[in-house]
C-alpha cells in the first residue's frame, strides 16, 4: 500500500517505521525534520510539505500532538487536503475532540475525499511492537480495506460506528477511565503506605485478585516505582484529553465530577514538576497531598 504518514513523535514514529516493515511505500512528513532520520534509514521517501507527503498516495495517515496542530497540517496551499487526491483516504489516529473529527470529515467530504477516524490505546512501547488497540469509526468498507494496515500496527481493531467522531469519543472515555484508575491507585497505596503497608504490597493483592486488568498492572508498576520521567504520556496531552472529554461532557450535558478532581490533579502536577513529566505523575501530588 502507498501510505503518507505525517506526525513522528513519540506514537508516529513507531506507528510508521511498522508500516514500513510490513513492506508498505510509506513517505513521512514532520514538522521538525530531524525525527524523520530513523524512517528514512527504514526505507521511508521524505516529503517536504503536508501536501507533498499526501499526493499520489491512497491512504493518509496522521498523527499530530493536538486539534490544532491537525488543523495546521490540514489546511492551506501546502497542506495536506491540497494535495490528497479525490478518492483518498484520510485516516486520523490523534486523539482530538470529537467536534474537530466531525469538521474535519465533513470538509474532506467536500473535496470528494474520504476520513476515517482511528484513534489508538497504547503507549510507545505498544506501539513499538505493534499491539497497539486501535479504535476506528467511518465508512464500514473504508474500515475493513484499512484492516492490513491497522493489524501491522495493533493487535485488537474496534469497529464502533460509521459516524468517524464516535472512535473519538471512545478514545477521550478511555483516557477519562485510564486517569480514574491511576487516580484510584495512588490514593489507595498513598493510604496504604501511610499505614505501614508497602505500595507495592497492596499492588500484588489488589492484581492478583480483583483488578487483574493491564491499566492496573502497568500504572500501578510505574507508581510503585516512581516512573515518571521521561515521559510516555505527557502531561499536557492528558489535560488535554481531559478538557476535550469535558467538551463532549458538556455539550451532551453530562455531569463528570470526577473529570474536575483528574484535571486539577494535572494541572497542580504540572505546575510543581514541569511540562515533561508523564500523567501518572499525578501519583507525586497525592501522594504529597496525603503526607507522603
Ligand atoms: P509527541 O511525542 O509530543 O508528538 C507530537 C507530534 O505532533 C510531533 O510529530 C510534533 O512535531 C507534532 N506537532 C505538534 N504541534 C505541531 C504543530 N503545530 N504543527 C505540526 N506538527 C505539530 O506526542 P505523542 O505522544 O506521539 O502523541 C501523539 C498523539 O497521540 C496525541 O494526540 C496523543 O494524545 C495521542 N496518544 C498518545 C499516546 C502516548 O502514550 N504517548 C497514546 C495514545 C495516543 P515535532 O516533532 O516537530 O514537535
Amino acid at each position: 500500500m502507498k501510505i503518507g504518514f505525517l506526525g513522528l513523535g513519540k506514537m508516529g514514529a513507531a506507528i510508521a517505521i511498522n508500516l514500513v516493515k510490513a513492506g508498505n511505500e510509506v513517505t513521512v512528513w514532520n514538522r521538525s525534520a530531524t525525527k524523520a532520520r530513523p524512517l528514512t534509514q527504514a526505507g521511508a521517501l521524505l516529503a517536504d510539505t503536508p501536501r507533498a507527503a499526501a499526493a499520489g498516495n491512497a491512504v493518509v495517515v496522521t498523527m499530530l500532538a493536538d486539534d490544532a496542530a491537525l488543523d495546521s497540517i490540514v489546511a492551506g496551499e501546502q497542506g495536506l487536503a491540497a494535495g490528497l487526491a479525490r478518492g483518498a483516504l484520510h485516516i486520523s489516529m490523534s486523539t482530538i475532540a470529537v467536534a474537530t473529527a466531525e469538521r474535519h470529515a465533513a470538509e474532506h467530504q467536500a473535496r470528494g475525499q474520504r476520513f476515517l477516524s482511528a484513534p489508538v490505546f497504547g503507549r510507545p512501547e505498544a506501539a513499538a511492537a505493534g499491539k497497539l488497540t486501535v479504535v476506528a469509526a467511518g465508512d464500514p468498507g473504508d474500515v475493513e480495506s484499512c484492516a492490513p494496515l491497522f493489524d501491522a500496527i495493533g493487535q485488537r481493531v474496534f469497529n464502533v460506528g460509521s459516524l468517524p467522531s464516535s472512535a473519538n469519543l471512545v478514545k477521550l472515555c478511555g483516557n477519562f477511565m485510564i486517569l480514574s484508575a491511576i487516580e484510584t491507585l495512588a490514593e489507595a497505596m498513598t493510604l496504604a503506605e501511610k499505614g505501614g503497608v508497602p505500595k507495592a504490597t497492596l499492588l500484588e493483592v489488589m492484581t492478583g485478585s480483583l483488578f487483574d486488568a493491564p491499566v492496573f498492572h502497568n500504572y500501578g508498576r510505574a507508581l510503585v516505582e516512581g516512573r515518571f520521567r521521561p515521559a510516555g504520556f505527557a502531561a499536557p496531552l492528558g489535560l488535554k484529553d481531559m478538557r476535550l472529554a469535558g467538551q463532549s461532557a458538556d455539550s451532551l450535558r453530562v455531569p463528570m465530577p470526577l473529570l474536575g478532581v483528574l484535571r486539577d490533579h494535572l494541572l497542580q502536577t504540572l505546575a510543581n514538576e514541569g511540562e515533561e513529566i508523564d500523567w501518572s505523575g499525578i501519583g507525586l501530588t497525592i501522594a504529597k497531598n496525603g503526607g507522603l
